[in-house]
């Protein structure tokens, strides 16, 4: 079994076993079933041929993982950068399947990737690589199948190409195909802010746990795309002073506070954070581990590691990005009580709820002001909060160990009353 598996070799899918096989110890799951629980139940490679605009044609790599179907359909983020592979797809995946089985969501978990860089491509290529990409996928996905959603280097426009190409095949509009779509498409009011909303609420909730005033806290954020810059307004709102952020190309600082305004036209402008005029500049590695109440890792994988973990000098990390610890960081943090983790699947878990209220909404054809969404997605958030916190308090684990408890706990349940199809 384990020698098949190596098809997915990867530091981050090495990292998703690590956790995995330290939770399924603590469940204490029989051997028998533990395979079946981890590994994923699909994987798709395409090769996706593309016209460039200056005639030449180039040939993309694609994939997407179908982590588990015990539950619904899977569900997950499409991701467009020049480093993705199969297994880090099959990393993103099983995350997905722990953090939909948490929030209490009807899926399993699933990710996509085109190896690309998004900033070399025009609009017009990067409409055919996406449609090119739907058509190969067809087979496999559907609204109770497999439903996408935007993640790193992807977008509104991009899952309004897959759902029109999608629709053009079946000969209908399919709005449920995909989610993070625009508004005006079928998507949800509350969709492109929801994960760096769920962000800023469960921050306020971390420093309610940890007695920390919020309104004289500070806060350092890696990545300034659709996750983090939202995260930012959010955490301004609760009273946070955002004094850095950074993107790939590097970052800024301003111990008195960032002006998030001027740094959003600054951004629409440059397409970066550097070079904002405020503010000093910063590296992403100086960043980390710069004095703050809260660290907000928004972009890549494997960020915080056994390097400089026992550098981090903040009270809160918020872990907006997916697999931003590896399992060596966890081990120090888990030795500085004075650091408040909230673990990536709990906390960036508002982008998967919202996306879920948007599928019910499109399978109803019946909609819902912002407001009422933004209600709905509060509510689950504080559920799964409040559920993790008293685990982790209750059997004296890591917030990590215990969210991951809860929702590994789950996929385990709903496979072993089932049986061995899904
Ligand atoms: P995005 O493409 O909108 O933004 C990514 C940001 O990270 C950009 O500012 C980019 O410049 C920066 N970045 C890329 N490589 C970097 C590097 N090496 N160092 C520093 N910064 C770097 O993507 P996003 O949707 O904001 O996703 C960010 C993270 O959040 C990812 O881990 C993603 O999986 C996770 N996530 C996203 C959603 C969602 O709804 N979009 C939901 C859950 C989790």
């Amino acid at each position: 079994m384990l020698r098949r598996m190596d098809i997915y070799d990867h530091p981050s899918f090495r990292m998703a076993c690590q956790q995995f096989d330290l939770v399924a110890d603590h469940l204490q799951m029989p051997e028998s079933e533990r395979a079946r629980v981890k590994y994923p139940k699909r994987a798709v490679t395409v090769a996706l041929p593309i016209h460039r605009d200056d005639g030449s044609v180039q040939v993309f790599p694609g994939y997407r993982v179908q982590h588990h179907l015990a539950l619904g359909p899977t569900k997950g983020g499409l991701r467009f950068h020049p480093d993705v592979t199969l297994g880090e797809v099959a990393a993103l995946a099983m995350w997905m399947s722990w953090k939909c089985a948490l929030m209490g969501l009807p899926y399993g978990g699933a990710k996509g990737g085109i190896a690309c860089d998004p900033a070399q491509l025009s609009q017009a290529e990067l409409e055919r690589l996406t449609r090119r990409y739907t058509q190969e996928m067809i087979p496999f996905i559907g609204p109770q199948i497999d439903v996408m959603a935007p993640d790193l280097g992807t977008n509104e426009q991009v899952m309004a190409w897959m759902m029109d190409s999608y629709s053009v095949h079946i000969g209908a509009a399919v709005p449920s195909i995909v989610t993070g779509k625009p508004v005006a498409l079928g998507g949800s009011q509350g969709r492109r802010e929801a994960t760096g909303r769920g962000v800023g609420y469960l921050v306020n909730r971390a420093t309610d746990t940890i007695g920390l005033d919020i309104s004289k806290a500070t806060a350092a954020i890696q990545g300034f795309g659709n996750v983090g810059s939202v995260a930012a307004l959010s955490l301004a709102r609760y009273g946070v002073k955002v004094v850095a952020v950074s993107d790939v190309f590097g970052g800024v600082y301003n111990a008195n506070g960032l002006d998030l305004w001027g740094l959003e036209k600054h951004v629409a402008a440059q397409k970066t954070v550097v070079g904002f005029s405020e503010a000093e500049p910063i590296t992403n590695e100086q960043l980390l581990v710069l004095p703050c109440s809260i660290l907000v890792p928004a972009a890549l994988e494997r960020q915080i590691t056994a390097a400089n973990a026992g550098q981090i000098q903040c009270r809160i990390i918020a872990e907006a990005a997916n697999g931003p610890t590896t399992p060596e960081a966890d081990e120090i943090l888990n030795q500085r009580p004075e650091i408040f983790v909230i673990p990536d699947i709990l906390c960036n878990a508002g982008g998967v709820v919202v996306s879920y209220f948007e599928w019910v909404q499109d399978l109803q054809s019946f909609f819902w002001g912002e407001t009422e969404v933004v209600d709905k997605l509060f509510r689950l958030l504080e559920s799964a909060f409040t559920r993790v916190v008293s685990l982790s308090r209750k059997q004296k684990i890591p917030m990590r160990k215990a969210a991951l408890a809860l929702g590994v706990e789950r996929v385990q349940k709903a496979k072993r009353i089932r049986g061995l199809f899904p």
